[in-house]
């Protein structure tokens, strides 16, 4: 092993979204292939890695909330080192070690795969490195969540620069992967028994490379790789085309699950978020996916609060939600990100009325999932088995063509198999189901 040996074992902590979910996995796989072994007790690492999310307030409070609490740790074990990567490393910088002093290492979005090297080479200090420009993009590591799935990026960073989001700050411009390499990389999985697998992008509908579009790049996959299942997200409204559809309609290999974040359904605010689509296009979208595909899950992000947003036009997006009438959805309040060009709104409306709002918005979704969630009862669904389920011990737990949870019980078939489920019961967010035997 070239590296100090205070530092054998490695503990990751991440925050936010799937795309830092696979940065943490690439580097985890970093370290191991240097001779660091991962560990799932943070006190049992010298090294404590915070892969960060900037998205919202609440997400950078808690890593600042985690680093101060393991400052006991690092007092015990001075030899700890302590890592802040990925998007709040990006945004803050120095500031970090200036706010929290046992921080040793801060590496943003395009540089914290270097995390091993820097180990080996540097001895103390404090490197800081944010500068964007030094990411790989001719090859892709494609993450494995477990031994029979993965996720794909397509690409890295985003250029839609909604007024209220951080990511194009903190993850650059959009740059796309070639299709050759994406095919290549997935064929690679199929060998290596992957089933199923995720291609991520914070907007996989603008995906471009040489006239390749994202509907086109599904189609290689489709024709090139024998890959099983296939997902996708995100989905941005304003770019999903009837293209898109239609390629989905052709081929039950791609799974019928659309993540299409709404945000707001009043179009004075769509437009002040820099959405770039009207409530009508996104129903015409909507409508068209729901005539094109037999079965279809639909599941959304909305912001309430955002600046000047009335109680009616917080009333539109409610309405817009009973209108779709999603699977599930992601609920935030709005949070302002210095340096966004929301930021410079006025955030009038109260944190007392935003919460008002949310509970309320969460209100309505949750009996709408339930009802969604009960639709499913009667029906079978091909599901991927993913393991033993995490709330009780006696039952497996599988991942529909619709993504969502079942929990069953597996009969002795494992893990990575495709499993035909009847769903018997439902809530809100489970579903309960158990094998059909004739798998009919
Ligand atoms: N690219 C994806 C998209 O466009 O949906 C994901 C972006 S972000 C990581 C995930 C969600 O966080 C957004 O869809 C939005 O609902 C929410 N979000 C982003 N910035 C926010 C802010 N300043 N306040 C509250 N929610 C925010
Ligand atoms: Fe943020 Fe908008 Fe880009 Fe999504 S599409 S990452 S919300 S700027």
């Amino acid at each position: 092993m070239g590296h100090d040996n205070n530092i054998e074992t490695f503990h990751i902590a991440t925050y936010g979204c799937q795309m830092n979910l696979a940065d943490s996995s690439v580097l985890a796989a970093g370290l191991i292939s240097r001779g660091y072994k991962r560990v799932f007790d943070e006190r049992e690492a010298n090294l404590l890695v915070f892969n960060t999310c900037s998205v919202r307030e609440k997400a950078e409070e808690r890593v600042f909330g985690r680093l101060g609490e393991v400052y006991k740790f690092k007092r015990q074990r001075p030899h700890l080192k302590i890592a802040v990567v990925g998007c709040m490393a990006q945004r803050l910088g120095e500031k970090i070690i200036d706010a929290v002093p046992h921080v040793d290492y801060v590496l943003g979005t395009d540089r914290l795969f270097e995390l091993p090297e820097i180990l080996e080479g540097i001895e103390g200090g404090r490197p800081v490195m944010t500068a964007f420009g030094h990411e790989d993009m001719d090859s892709i590591t494609p993450v494995k969540e477990t031994p029979f799935s993965a996720f794909v990026t397509i690409s890295r960073g985003c250029d839609n620069y909604c007024t209220y989001c951080i990511v194009p700050y903190v993850r650059g411009r959009e740059r796309a992967h070639s299709p050759s390499m994406i095919v290549e990389s997935i064929k690679r999985l199929v060998d290596e028994g992957v089933v199923e697998v995720m291609l991520l992008g914070q907007n996989v509908n603008s995906y471009s490379y040489d006239g390749v579009d994202f509907p086109d790049l599904l189609q290689a996959v489709l024709t090139e790789t024998g890959m099983p299942r296939i997902r996708f997200m995100t989905s941005h409204p304003k770019d999903l085309s009837h293209k898109l559809v239609d390629v989905m309609a052709a081929d039950s290999r791609l799974m019928p699950h659309i993540h299409l974040p709404l945000q707001s359904g009043s179009n004075r605010i769509l437009q002040r978020m820099g959405r770039g689509y009207t409530i009508e296009h996104y129903l015409e979208i909507v409508d068209y996916i729901r005539a094109r595909l037999d079965y279809v899950s639909l599941t959304t992000d909305l912001i309430v609060g955002f600046p000047s947003e009335s109680e009616t036009e917080y009333e539109a997006t409610l309405e817009a939600v009973r209108r779709v009438e999603y699977d599930a959805a992601f609920m935030f309040r709005y949070s302002v990100r210095a340096g966004t060009k929301a930021a410079g709104y006025d955030d009038d409306v109260p944190d007392d009325e935003k919460i008002r709002r949310l509970n309320n918005l969460i209100a309505v979704q949750k009996e709408i999932g339930y009802r969604r969630n009960q639709r499913e009862v009667g029906q079978l669904r091909q599901s991927l088995i993913e393991g033993r389920s995490r709330r009780s011990r006696e039952l497996d737990r599988a991942r529909t063509e619709g993504n969502k949870t079942v929990l069953f019980s597996a009969n002795g078939m494992a893990a990575g198999a495709v499993a035909a489920i009847r769903i018997t019961q439902a809530d809100a967010f489970t579903l309960h189901g158990e094998i059909a035997e004739d798998g009919q």
